[in-house]
């Protein structure tokens, strides 16, 4: 069983990107980045910020995942970075890194495939 846990932006999430719902529905349709949970049975586990600008406390968040979710015997087994970090934040390279190096589980950047391409046509 995939535990899912999806890294995104303090400064966009629920509030540029209205409930995060792009990123729970790719989940649910296994579409985009979620894809490849398609004949496998996956679990979203949580969608955690950054912290804010410039993303210094990632790591102590990673952890505190880790002690928030132990009672429960729950841990991510991978890391979604959301698309916005990926197309949006200018410390978005420091912040992948340090996720890479210490998550301890593969890394796979994107989520969902809902980018609209124009507003107004
Ligand atoms: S560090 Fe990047 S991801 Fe975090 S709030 Fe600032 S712009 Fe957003």
């Amino acid at each position: 069983m995939e535990k899912i846990l999806i890294v995104g932006c303090k400064r966009t999430m629920d509030s540029v990107c209205i409930a995060c719902s792009r990123c729970m529905v790719a989940f649910n349709r296994r579409e985009g980045e979620f894809s490849r949970y398609k004949d496998q049975e996956a679990q979203l586990l949580g969608i955690l910020s950054c912290g804010d600008c410039p993303g210094a406390g990632i790591v102590t968040r990673l952890a505190q995942i880790n002690l928030w979710n132990k009672p429960m015997g729950e841990k991510p087994t991978k890391v979604h970075i959301a698309p916005c970090i990926l197309d949006h934040c200018p410390h978005k390279e420091p912040i992948i890194n340090k996720i890479k190096a210490k998550a301890g589980v593969e890394v796979i950047e994107g989520t969902h495939p809902y980018k609209p391409e124009n507003i107004f046509a």
